[in-house]
């Protein structure tokens, strides 16, 4: 499908020297470089689009940007790539309840994503794909699965034997913790005939009046998991001018609900078909609060980022404040966090507005090392804050064109 507009990067001045980027793999729980293949693959686990964007999809999204931004910044290619989840569970009930087509809402909601992506300045991916597009690859690899004997048939469902041929051994809490979390996030442990709990659903045979799609192995539609390995990996297209048999891709991103079950059944899936590690880097967001608890639906405690900008709210102050928080963080979201953005993006026109500013050469490089350490946003915003303060009555020795270059094409700040 149609990605968002495209957003113009000044180009940095070729003296600034970037560091590696490193960067949280969840996998191994350290920081560490992130690959230096060209071009860096960046898979990023999109929206099911039955509702607005919130500042907890605003906030994982951004993280991801600022990979984008930093790793375009130092001249390297980024292919990012980002799913949505139009077939899925949540958005038939809401499409059944509203009393509209399940691909109307979907089509409504993804161009409200795109709007809202545009105006906070994220980065568009370059291959912005939904299942329904991507369904032949997936059953592509189900069938390879099935074929490679790696599959067991549950009524109309096929099941990845995950036990027998890959391994839960690796499981980041105990078997019963993983066990309840997978119940709670779109698994099915307690389904009868299952060889083991946490075996995840590669195909369904779909409910009466849910979409499904013709397949050699039955009629239906697939699991979760199976489409993000799908859509992650490579094209038959862009794999024609790549003879490499290089499965991995280099980053998969998300935020934190989705590292268990959903990327470790990816991960584990990858594995048995490609016999590749999946991912390279995991990297996960924190999730966003809003009174004290974890923004979701059910709650109905969710802050539209459409919302905060038809009252008139800047979306770089958005930015701002979204990034006095680190990335991977659980943080809550507030009115005085809000009003910290507002007031650090009001000095940072202010400063830039100005026919001269002091020397910016070592906030810039500052700032820099910051975000090469774990994209350290909250140090770097403080000492562009410290810096901007000294601005306010300090010596006018250069134009500021750069400095405003500079953290428009980094950080994402167009002021
Ligand atoms: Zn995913």
């Amino acid at each position: 499908m149609l990605s968002w507009p495209a957003v113009a990067l000044p180009p940095v001045t070729k003296e600034i020297k970037f560091p590696e980027l490193s960067l949280f793999n969840s996998y191994c729980k350290v920081i560490e470089p992130v690959p230096s293949r060209e071009p860096f693959t960046m898979y990023v686990c999109g929206i099911t689009p039955y509702d607005a964007t919130h500042l907890g999809h605003a906030a994982t999204y951004l993280s991801f940007d600022l990979v984008h931004r930093y790793l375009t910044a130092m001249g390297r290619e980024v292919h990012f790539i980002e799913n949505v989840t139009d077939i899925d569970d949540p958005l038939f009930e809401r499409a059944n309840r509203d009393g509209v087509a399940w691909s109307q809402l979907g089509q409504d909601q993804v161009d409200l994503f795109r709007a809202d992506m545009a105006s906070m300045r994220i980065l568009p991916p370059k291959r912005f794909e939904s299942v329904t597009e991507a369904m032949p690859r997936i059953i592509m690899l189900v069938e390879r699965l099935i074929e490679s004997g790696m599959t067991y048939q549950l009524e109309g469902s096929i099941y990845l034997d995950g036990s027998r041929f890959g391994d839960y051994n690796d499981l980041p809490f105990s078997n019963t913790e993983a066990i309840e979390i997978f119940a709670t996030r779109g698994g099915d442990p307690m389904r009868e005939g299952k060889h083991h709990p946490l075996d995840p659903l590669l195909w369904r045979e779909s409910s009466n009046g849910e979409p499904s799609w013709q397949s050699s192995f039955g009629s239906g539609r697939p699991g979760w998991h199976i489409e993000c390995n799908a859509i992650a990996w490579r094209t038959p297209q862009e794999l024609d001018s790549d003879t490499s048999n290089e499965w991995s891709i280099d980053l998969q991103g998300g935020g934190s609900d989705l590292l268990f079950p959903h990327h470790y059944m990816t991960a584990l899936q990858g594995r048995m078909i490609s016999g590749q590690i999946f991912a390279h880097h995991f990297v996960h967001a924190g999730m966003i609060s809003y009174q004290g608890a974890k923004m979701s639906k059910s709650l109905g405690n969710l802050v539209f980022v459409s919302r905060l900008t038809s009252t008139g709210i800047d979306p770089m102050a958005i930015r701002i404040a979204l990034m006095l928080g680190h990335y991977r963080t659980d943080r809550e979201w507030s009115d005085e966090i809000l009003g910290r953005g507002e007031s650090l993006l009001a000095r940072l026109r202010t400063v830039l507005g100005r026919q001269a500013v002091p020397n910016y050469r070592s906030v810039i490089d500052e700032i820099i090392t910051e975000l090469a350490n774990d994209l350290d946003t909250p140090a770097a915003l403080h000492r562009l804050d410290k810096y901007l303060e000294s601005a306010l009555t300090g010596d006018e020795e250069m134009n500021p064109g750069e400095l405003s270059r500079f953290l428009d094409s980094v950080l994402g700040l167009a002021v």
